[in-house]
């Protein structure tokens, strides 16, 4: 299992390391893309989707407006009518995003009523075990807290597809700067200990603490995120063959290259 803990509390955005500059660079280009409250409204599962998944007060709107840089990309509203939607962000180049995220309803937020919070189970349930995009799952957990019966049920229901290798791992031990150095440590070790269960050679699993405020974990995570990608082939160089034929030799080479002649 990966797992950083940087104690330093405050962290620069520029980062030193190429990687980790490229990495958040491109979770700074999600940018909103549609919403769906059923899953035959989601887009065609044409790109690796990322879930985004939480108790609700965890910390996961802020984190994803961290990550995206983005003050309001992700809102925290706790109105049950809005918390029922999964959002949609694309990542990558405008003209050809090559990532998505799904912004799962924070789960255990008492205000909402009992049917509609068991339809959402469902839905999310449905979710996480069948949508064929999904390569990574990103949960958030106050560290103050650690995991909840919830979160463990929902570690639960994805072991399988976490085991295979199939779906990726990260946990976000959010807000990180409300600790002590000590209870800082003490809360990645247990996090690890509940998450050593799920461990398989195949399966990908990191955790880091994480802050919004101080930054902490932040760097980190986009490399993660950004490593989850698969690497895109480099571009297939194909040289052209001279052009055969008895009157190739003859073609005058261009004089005007870049076509400013006059007429
Ligand atoms: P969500 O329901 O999981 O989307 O949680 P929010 O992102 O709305 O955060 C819940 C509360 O925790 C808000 O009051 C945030 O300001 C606070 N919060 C989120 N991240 C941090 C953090 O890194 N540090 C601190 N101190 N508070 C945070």
């Amino acid at each position: 299992m990966n797992s950083s803990a940087d104690s330093r509390g405050q962290h620069s955005d520029i980062s030193p390391d190429p990687a980790v500059r490229e990495a958040m660079s491109w979770t700074q280009s999600a940018r909103f893309l549609t919403t769906a409250s059923l899953l035959t409204q989601l887009p065609p599962p044409d790109l690796p989707e990322v879930a985004f998944v939480g108790r609700s007060n965890a910390g996961k709107s802020t984190a994803i407006n961290t990550l995206a840089q983005h003050r309001r990309l992700a809102f925290a509203s706790k109105t049950p009518g809005r918390t029922q939607h999964i959002n949609l962000f694309d990542l990558g180049p405008a003209d050809a995003p090559n990532a998505r995220w799904a912004d799962l309803p924070g789960y255990g937020y008492a205000a909402v009523a009992r049917g509609a919070k068991l339809r959402w189970q469902q839905v999310m349930a449905d979710y996480l075990a069948h949508r064929h995009a999904l390569a990574g799952i990103v949960m958030m957990v106050d560290s103050r807290h650690g995991f909840t019966p919830l979160d463990k049920q929902l570690l639960d229901f994805v072991s399988q597809r976490v085991g295979m290798g199939e779906v990726k791992l990260l946990v976000l031990l959010t807000k990180a700067d409300k600790l002590s150095r000590n209870e800082a440590a003490k809360a990645l070790a247990g996090a690890q200990k509940v998450l050593g269960e799920l461990a398989t050679d195949a399966a990908d699993i990191s955790v880091s603490l994480f802050s919004a405020l101080s930054r902490q974990g932040l760097g980190d995570a986009a490399l993660t995120l950004r490593n989850w990608l698969p690497r895109e082939a480099p571009p297939e160089v194909v040289f052209a063959a001279p052009a055969a034929g008895p009157d190739s030799a003859d073609v005058e080479p261009d004089a005007d290259p870049a076509g400013l002649s006059p007429a």
